[in-house]
């Protein structure tokens, strides 16, 4: 395929999930819930996981929010890999995720719907607006079961003040 339609379709696809996104809400129950923001663009994004009964494994993630085009999509993309992944393996996700943003990794055959995401990579200043859902889910695993106050933001120094 040409690369002219390769981003088209990657832009679609994108589109697609932002105008009719299949994880928006809340799951139920709410075993962890996080907050995202990204600054840069204003994007936010409000997680809820749905965890099994030993907690180890993710059976549901919802999102809320409100943002730009790429960071919904992201979103949405997300909550549909993650469905059923172990906590090492999301973790491992968010890892390729990044890596994938740096041009470094691509995901496997049974993952390749986020290779869409791919075509973010040459708009450096829309990278974060497609992590921070990932930077979010990784602060949702890692935190305890208590639920935690505020947002967690992907701006990389505190004094960076805008
Ligand atoms: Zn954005």
């Amino acid at each position: 395929m040409a690369l002219e339609n390769l981003r088209t379709l990657y832009q679609q696809v994108i589109l697609e999930h932002y105008k009719k996104p299949r994880h928006r809400g809340k799951t139920d129950p709410v075993d962890r819930h996080q907050r995202g923001h990204n600054p840069s663009c204003g994007d936010t994004i409000d997680l809820t996981v749905k965890l099994n009964a030993s907690g180890d494994r993710i059976e549901d993630v919802k999102f809320e929010g409100e943002g730009c085009a790429i960071a919904m999509a992201s979103a949405d993309l997300m909550a549909d890999a993650m469905r059923g992944k172990s906590l090492t393996e999301a973790l491992e996700m968010v890892q390729s995720f990044q890596n994938m943003m740096k041009g470094q990794a691509e995901f496997p055959r049974e993952l390749r719907k986020l290779n869409v995401m791919q075509g973010v990579a040459q708009f450096p200043v829309r990278i974060k607006c497609a992590t921070l859902t990932w930077h979010t889910l990784k602060a949702a695993i890692e935190q305890s079961s208590e639920p935690s106050a505020g947002f967690i933001s992907n701006e990389a120094s505190p004094e960076g003040v805008l």
